[in-house]
C-alpha cells in the first residue's frame, strides 16, 4: 500500500478501507499544526494508477479466493469485507469531483463490499462544490465528511490562519445538511487563548446550533515548538489558555448545546477520555469535568500536556 508520512483518521473510521489518494494539505498554514510536517512536500494527489494498485492489493489480500483457502487451511480467521473506505489526507475532499467519483467507481469495482466513503473536508473544500456536484458526490458514496472546523470563534480562526470565518462554516454546513452529507465536527479546545476559552465555546456552540453535525470531536491544543503559535507565543503575541480553563470552556460548550449530537473527547490530545450522546449524557458528562477540574487540576493536567510526545 502506498502511505506517506503519519496516517491520520478519526477513531469512527477504525474499520474503514485506508486509501491514499492524496498526502499533506492544500492550506498547510494554520499556527497550531504539526500533522503533515513529517512528509517533504506540502500536499500531494496520488496518481490513479497508486490507487488502483492499493485496490488490487485489497482485493488479494481480503477477497482472493486462494486467500480463503490459504486462511481456511492454516487456520485464520476468515477476513470481512470492508463496508466503508476512509480516503486519507488532511483534505481529500479538494480534489475535483470528476476524480472524487471516479475514485469512487474505482473502489466499488475492485472492492464491492464497500457501501460509503468518508474523508476530512476543509470547508474551503465543500465552498469550491456546486449544489449539483454535492448531491452526485452523496449519490456516489460520499455519505459524511469529516471537518475540523475548530471553533466558531472568528478571531481565534483569524489568528490562526484558518483560513474561513465562522459564517463560512454555517453557510457552507447548511449546504451538505441540504445534499444529506453528514458531517462530524472535530472542536480545538484553547484554540480561542488565555481568557476566551469561554467566549470561544459559545460562539461555537451558537454555530453548531444552527447545523446538524452527527459528532462533535474535541481535541485540546497542544503547542509543539515546530509551530507557528509556539514561535507566536515567544513573541508574546498569543497566551495558552491554563489546562483548566480548556476543561471550563468544555463545560460551557457543552452545556450550550441544544442539539442532538454526539460527544467525544477521545484523542491522545484529551488526558481523560469522554464520549455520551447530548441531550441524554449532559449531566454526566458535566459531572466528569467538574471532577476534572476540582480533584485532578492544574498541575497534573499540565503534567499530561508537557509529556505528550506525539498527538
Ligand atoms: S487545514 Fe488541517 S491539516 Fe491543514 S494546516 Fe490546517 S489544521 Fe493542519
Amino acid at each position: 500500500m502506498h502511505f506517506t508520512g503519519t496516517v491520520w483518521r478519526p477513531p469512527y473510521e477504525a474499520d474503514s478501507l485506508l486509501l491514499e489518494v492524496t498526502a499533506g494539505c492544500t492550506h498547510h498554514k494554520c499556527k497550531f499544526c504539526t500533522l503533515y510536517d513529517d512528509i517533504p512536500f506540502p500536499f500531494k494527489m496520488s496518481p490513479m494508477q497508486d490507487i488502483t494498485s492499493d485496490l488490487l492489493e485489497i482485493q488479494t489480500l481480503y477477497y482472493h479466493p486462494m486467500t480463503s483457502q490459504a486462511n481456511k487451511l492454516t487456520g485464520q480467521p476468515q477476513r470481512e469485507g470492508f463496508k466503508r473506505a476512509f480516503l486519507t489526507g488532511a483534505n481529500p475532499f479538494v480534489l475535483q469531483s470528476e476524480r472524487l467519483l471516479k475514485i469512487a467507481a474505482r473502489i466499488y469495482e475492485y472492492v464491492p463490499t464497500v457501501k460509503t466513503i468518508g474523508c476530512f473536508a476543509r470547508i474551503t473544500d465543500i465552498k469550491q462544490k456546486t449544489e449539483e456536484e454535492l448531491l452526485a458526490l452523496r449519490d456516489a458514496g460520499y455519505t459524511s465528511l469529516t471537518i475540523g472546523m475548530e471553533t466558531g470563534d472568528t478571531d481565534a480562526l483569524q489568528f490562526m490562519n484558518k483560513g474561513y470565518t465562522a459564517q463560512d462554516i454555517l453557510e457552507q454546513c447548511k449546504r451538505l445538511d441540504a445534499a444529506n452529507i453528514s458531517y462530524a465536527f472535530f472542536y480545538l479546545t484553547g484554540i480561542s487563548g488565555a481568557g476566551k476559552g469561554v467566549f470561544g465555546a459559545t460562539r461555537t456552540a451558537d454555530i453548531c446550533n444552527q447545523l446538524h453535525p452527527k459528532l462533535i470531536g474535541a481535541n485540546m491544543l497542544t503547542i509543539y515548538p515546530n509551530s507557528e503559535l509556539y514561535q507566536e507565543i515567544q513573541r508574546g503575541n498569543w497566551k495558552e489558555e491554563r489546562e483548566v480553563e480548556k476543561y471550563q470552556e468544555l463545560q460551557v460548550l457543552i452545556k450550550r448545546l441544544n442539539i442532538p449530537v454526539q460527544f467525544a473527547a477521545m484523542g491522545a490530545s484529551n488526558a481523560i477520555p469522554m464520549y455520551g450522546s447530548l441531550p441524554q449524557d449532559k449531566e454526566k458528562l458535566l459531572m466528569t469535568l467538574e471532577h476534572i477540574i476540582t480533584q485532578i487540576g492544574e498541575e497534573q493536567l499540565r503534567e499530561y500536556r508537557t509529556h505528550l510526545r506525539h498527538l
